[in-house]
């Protein structure tokens, strides 16, 4: 049973039939070009690599893992099983027979990759963000999945695939990842028993979740310090329910030898504060260049607001690319929550 639970609609049979089509229908020695998105987080790399062994156990040899941007894994994720597949984006296959794009909600989110989408002999874009924007010739989006490792699990069941261990970690991981360690709303009785099936291949949820979100450099724990100090709360801002947001330098990361990927958590710190709907972590990744981070606990579609700023995400979590002084971000944040759509009357 596929792990889906929100009532919004899935791919149709004949969207799998084409998935399992484009994947049986490779020539002999079929070059295979998997991409994840920018900045990869669990789900994008758990899902593209569960993936990876599912095509290797179908016999595909000619197989590379890719996202766009720096080759660099977040730590967390380096205990990854086919890490190995992965190849710097600037060294994929050009024109690969098949590409197989996961956890990307626009081809913007593809990087320079981009290209491939029209070069290669069939697209096959596997996703759960309801913005996706189906830009593949084959497009299995289910915005009821808790995570894209759902819809890689159901491409693979398709094509008659049994899970293994590697699979199954690679997939257990998306899947926490993304339903914040089987909290978020997302986190359905389908996710559960998907769960279990990844469970009874013997991996070991105590020992990934360590490695996953437990365990951080030290210099992290002193620079979250730091940028929570400087944490501000608008009980105002998003018409009454309520901003809290920090900002953190590249100035921080320095002071505290720590690379930019220890700060993705910090926003699980952040959106605990009780006064506050909206929370918002704005990351500096240049000069004049922020990652912004944003989470509600449901009475305002941060989507909305992110889409309106050039990103994208989900109603709960989403994110873009901010410009500016970090004081100018949380401006345009600001405006854009004014004008968001407030859904708390309607919830009753
Ligand atoms: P994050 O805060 O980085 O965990 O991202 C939360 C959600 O927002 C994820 O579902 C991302 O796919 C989405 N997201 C984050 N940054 C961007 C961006 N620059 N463009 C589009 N979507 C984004
Ligand atoms: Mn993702
Ligand atoms: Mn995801």
């Amino acid at each position: 049973m596929p792990a889906t639970g929100s009532g919004q609609a899935g791919p149709t049979e004949a969207d799998w039939a084409a998935a399992v089509a484009a994947v049986r229908g490779l020539p002999p020695d079929g070059r295979v070009l998997l991409i994840c998105h920018v900045n990869p987080d669990g789900d994008a790399l758990g899902s593209m690599l569960g993936f990876a062994f599912g095509l290797r156990r179908l016999g595909v040899r000619q197989l590379q893992a890719t996202f766009p941007g720096p080759p660099e894994v977040p730590e967390p994720l380096l205990g990854l099983p086919g890490l190995d597949l992965l190849v710097p984006a600037d060294e994929a296959y050009p024109d690969p027979d098949l590409v197989m794009c996961f956890d990307a909600a626009s081809a913007s989110r593809l990087g320079d990759l981009v290209d491939r989408l029209d070069r290669a002999g069939t697209a096959v874009v596997l996703d759960h963000h309801a913005s996706n924007t189906r830009f593949g010739k084959i497009n299995l989006i289910d915005p009821g999945a808790a995570a894209t490792s759902v819809v890689a699990e159901g491409l693979l069941a398709r094509l008659d695939v049994p899970l293994d261990a590697e699979i199954a970690e690679c997939l257990y991981v998306a899947l926490a990842t993304d339903t914040g360690s089987f909290r978020f709303a997302m986190t359905t009785p389908a996710v559960h028993e998907m769960a279990a099936r990844l469970l009874a291949t013997g991996i070991r949820p105590g020992d990934i979740s360590r490695q996953i979100f437990d365990t951080r450099p030290f210099g992290a724990i002193r620079l979250y310090g730091d940028v929570l100090s400087r944490v501000q709360l608008e009980p105002e801002a998003a018409s009454g329910l309520g901003l809290v947001w920090t900002f953190a330098t590249l100035d921080d990361l320095a002071r505290h030898g720590q690379r930019p990927y220890v700060l993705e958590p910090l926003i699980d710190s952040v959106r605990c504060a009780a006064e506050a709907d909206v929370s918002c972590v704005v990351k500096q990744v240049t000069e004049g260049q922020w990652a912004v981070s944003m989470r509600s606990k449901g009475g305002v579609d941060v989507s909305q607001v992110a889409v309106a700023l050039g990103g994208g995400g989900h109603r709960s979590a989403a994110g873009f690319t901010g410009l500016g002084t970090a004081v100018d971000v949380i401006g345009a944040i600001r405006s854009e929550l004014d004008r968001a759509i407030i859904k708390a009357e309607d919830q009753g």
